[in-house]
């Protein structure tokens, strides 16, 4: 997808900050950090939501979250907790039409996203 922003990023065409990356999926600083380390996982295929995902797809996205969520909380030892998410559609606040997860660092007292 030529104009897609997150395939950019995936052939790292605009600048991003790498937190894992493998043949599959990247996951990269989000550029509105809801609290710090805020990150989003992308499939490397350009895929538009979870309705275009097969079983492998989501095998292979879904299973390296908690990989991910383990090294970002690693980086950081004020981290407690995480949210991680995932909107799919307009109408679910989905923005970029390239499908990613959300994965938000919580940490004690912080009250930027409820
Ligand atoms: P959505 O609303 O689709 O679930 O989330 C899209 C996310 O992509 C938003 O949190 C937004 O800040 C992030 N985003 C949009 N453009 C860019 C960009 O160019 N670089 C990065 N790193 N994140 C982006
Ligand atoms: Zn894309």
């Amino acid at each position: 997808m030529d104009d897609c922003i997150f395939c950019k990023i995936v052939r790292n065409e605009i600048p991003n900050t790498v937190v894992y990356e493998d043949d599959d999926v990247k996951a990269f600083l989000d550029i509105t950090q809801v609290t710090p380390g805020h990150t989003l996982l992308v499939p490397k295929k350009h895929v538009a939501d979870i309705f275009e995902y097969d079983a492998d797809l989501a095998a292979t996205v879904f299973s390296r979250i908690p990989k991910i969520a383990k090294a970002i909380k690693a980086s950081n030892p004020a981290i407690q907790g995480m949210n991680i998410c995932n909107n799919n559609g307009a109408v679910a606040y989905q923005s970029v039409f390239h499908s990613h997860i959300h994965l938000i660092p919580r940490y004690t007292a912080d009250d930027s996203f409820a």
